[in-house]
């Protein structure tokens, strides 16, 4: 055997996204105890950049140390017990998994759906919490990676208020890289992940629970079904205070990436973070305007940091993708579902983010197609 050493790429896919340099330096920092005060202090430190990354002063703001399915996990695992309804929003891959954890924790799961690479549609959503007054909780997606779809995730929450519900939103995609309020929307439970927008690599799902969906969860009438999410477990570890409970060894090194990377956010600015990735955008847009590629979702609802775009007309997927991969060490991401060979997913996420990206993506996909 031989050390490892992968290819240096440039990661344009739906995630892992490129991670800064910063971030991969931070790692290789030495490892210290997860109960050492030096790293008690840095947890604590983290927990509070997310509240800024996620606009919250939600105190249950963590990183669960697992990639961002396990965050889904653990907002339904918490929230889901045997008999509720749960109104899942389908409008991809994503949703599709919501509704997989609601069915498995003994939920029945009500489902709203629509087409591929559109929005989740408020009046359907509004029309079945009128008709099913028992449900208890909204849960969709706010950045669909799988279609490049955003979702009205502030409207979505006010309707599912109104009915008394509350809300789980995956924001795995949208946390850092596009415009999101936690405390100003309304989400009660939302979960996010360290390999999109925030450059970090995968492995590490940052969440956030409003009183509203601590609320539930302490009127469990059943414990929680996993012992590695269980919140009430997980915050002994986690929470407030010098006094830390063993729950399970944290990924030390990897949490010096998460932090190295909510630094570089606080300095770069939230706001203007989002910028960035709206101006990359609408520099790659551009550029593939230019070449006859469109895009497949209409331009109100098209996330900036994931563009799916119809592969042209005659153009073999596998090929370019392929082409692309091993000439220009550029990786772009292929379809999926019923989207498979028909459409490309460009990612501008993160450290991903930069104009030089955009020039190399364009031009490499022009030499190719030529
Ligand atoms: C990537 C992604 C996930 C899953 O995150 P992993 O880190 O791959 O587990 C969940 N939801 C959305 C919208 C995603 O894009």
């Amino acid at each position: 055997m031989q050390s490892f050493n992968p290819p240096v790429r440039t990661l344009m896919g739906p995630g892992p996204s490129d991670v800064h340099p910063r971030v991969l330096q931070a790692m290789a920092r030495p490892t210290i105890g997860h109960l050492d005060p030096a790293f008690i202090g840095m947890m604590d430190e983290t927990k509070t950049a997310l509240q800024y990354a996620f606009k919250t002063e939600n105190e249950l703001t963590m990183p669960v140390s697992a990639p961002g399915s396990a965050g889904m996990e653990t907002c339904f695992a918490n929230l889901v017990e045997p008999g509720d309804k749960v109104l899942v929003c389908i409008n991809g891959v994503f949703g599709n998994r919501m509704k997989e954890n609601v069915t498995r924790l003994g939920g029945e799961a009500i489902i709203v759906e629509d087409k591929w690479g559109e929005a989740v549609s408020i009046d359907k959503v509004e029309a079945t919490l009128k008709e099913n007054s028992d449900i208890k909780i909204v849960a969709f997606v706010h950045a669909e990676t799988s279609t490049g779809a955003m979702s009205d995730a502030e409207k979505l929450c006010a309707i599912a208020h109104q009915h008394d519900c509350i809300t789980i939103v995956d924001t795995v995609t949208s946390l850092a890289g596009s415009e999101l309020r936690v405390d100003e929307w309304g989400i009660d439970a939302i979960y996010s992940g360290t390999q999109k927008c925030l450059s970090a690599p995968p492995g590490i799902s940052p969440i956030s629970f409003s009183e509203r969906a601590i609320h539930k969860l302490s009127n469990r009438k059943t414990p929680v079904t996993s012992w590695f999410l269980d919140l009430n477990l997980v915050m002994a570890y986690w929470g407030k205070g010098a006094k830390r409970a063993y729950h399970h060894t944290a990924p030390v090194n990897t949490l010096y990436g998460l932090h190295e990377s909510l630094v570089m956010l606080t300095e770069e600015g939230l706001e203007n973070t989002w910028g960035r990735h709206t101006q990359n955008h609408l520099d790659l847009k551009a550029g593939l305007t230019e070449m006859g590629i469109g895009f497949v979702v209409n331009e109100a609802d098209r996330l900036p940091q994931l563009n799916t775009v119809w592969i042209p007309e005659g153009v073999d997927d596998a090929t370019v993708r392929s082409q692309l991969l091993n000439e220009y060490n550029l990786e772009i991401g292929a379809g999926l579902g019923d989207l498979a060979g028909k459409v490309w997913r460009i990612g501008l996420m993160g450290f991903s983010a930069r104009k030089e990206n955009v020039t190399l993506c364009l031009a490499a996909l022009k030499d190719v197609l030529k």
